[in-house]
């Protein structure tokens, strides 16, 4: 399987590239439209920068069965968010990223080298025979992973890309990299805007994020998946069950089955931990009767393809990212199962 950003020339990625650092003098790069001139140090929302920061990149095992196969996925935890979810199982590097201990040599001080500095690390997950490069949270730092993408295809990267993202996405930012993610990996997470600003301090996040989505199927359609059992390219929309249903479900699923199709691969996520800073009615798990109406839902709107999680795994999917070479250790025992509906 060969990555799409093979078929660009050398010189089409490169100007890719460029084109997308041109938006951080003005910072357009997610919906938040900050326009700050981070090219001058300056920051928005997000905290960032021009320097690409990684918190951590290793092999993982905890994503859907056709993107792991054997090697896993190369991922790299991206540093810091456009958003702030009060439940955020990732909050060490996301929200508390400037405690982290960064290491002297980086590439903080120098822009160029952190990019350089990112596209070794591709290479090394590469050499460690992983499926994908999986860029994880990467919505605010897409023009310096580009740039990093550009550096690590000269240095021999041929290994597909996932965006794993939150889906608060700009659309021009994710029109520059049509014909370079093999695989979109969105987790729609909200369906009323009230509840993604109380809960995760964005603004209008269901027109943005479905707009981002519509964005990412014109681009790639639904997953299609070899016959060796790996993913070849396409959507795989996630989302991110609730208690209290506070995500709005059947209104997401509408979405997805009808604005897409229910062709495209569906994963329920019943991870859900009360984590961070939750209040009521945050502080619970989800619960079976919870997670048995949201498969329910699919089935009545014809999904053909879910992905679903034991409600039993309490430990693995919560990272602990102050081990940075190894935030998940119980990775390897992961808990999708792939259901086919018929
Ligand atoms: S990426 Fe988004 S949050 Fe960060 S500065 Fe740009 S517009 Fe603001």
């Amino acid at each position: 399987m060969s990555a799409r950003y093979l078929e660009l020339s050398r010189s089409d990625l490169q100007s890719r590239a460029q084109q997308a650092y041109e938006i951080y003098r003005e910072c357009r790069v997610c919906p938040h439209a900050c326009e700050v001139d981070r090219t001058q140090g300056q920051t928005g929302y997000c905290g960032q920068t021009d320097v690409l920061r990684v918190s951590s990149s290793v092999r993982h095992f905890g994503e859907e069965p056709p993107l792991v196969g054997k090697g896993g996925v190369g991922n790299l935890f991206v540093t810091a968010c456009n958003m702030r979810c009060d439940y955020c199982q990732n909050f060490q590097i996301s929200q508390n990223w400037e405690a982290q201990n960064w290491e002297e040599g980086a590439g903080l001080a120098d822009v160029s080298l952190s990019y350089r500095n990112i596209a070794e690390q591709m290479i090394r997950l590469q050499e460690e025979g992983v499926h994908f490069i999986g860029w994880v949270s990467p919505s605010h730092v897409v023009p310096g992973l580009l740039k990093s993408l550009s550096l690590a295809r000269e240095m021999g990267l041929k290994t597909p890309i996932i965006y794993n993202t939150n889906a608060y996405d700009a659309l021009d930012t994710l029109k520059l990299l049509d014909g370079v993610v093999d695989v979109y990996l969105p987790d729609l997470k909200y369906s009323h805007s009230a509840t993604a600003r109380e809960l995760s301090h964005i603004k209008e996040y269901p027109e943005f994020s479905r707009q981002a989505v519509l964005e990412m199927y014109r681009q790639v359609g639904s997953l299609s998946v070899g016959e060796d059992g790996l993913a070849e390219s396409g959507l795989l929309v996630r989302h991110l069950l609730l208690p209290e249903n506070l995500a709005g479900t059947w209104e997401t699923l509408c979405f997805i089955a009808l604005e897409l199709s229910p062709g495209v691969p569906l994963s329920l996520m019943s991870q859900y931990r009360p984590v961070h800073k939750v209040t009521s009615p945050l502080n619970r798990e989800i619960s079976p009767m919870e997670y048995e109406t949201a498969i329910g839902m699919a089935r009545e709107l014809g999904f053909e393809n879910l992905y679903l999680q034991s409600l039993e795994a309490t430990l693995h999917n919560l990272p602990d990212f102050d081990n940075t070479d190894n935030p998940f250790p119980l990775d390897r025992t992961h808990n999708q199962e792939n259901i086919k509906v018929k």
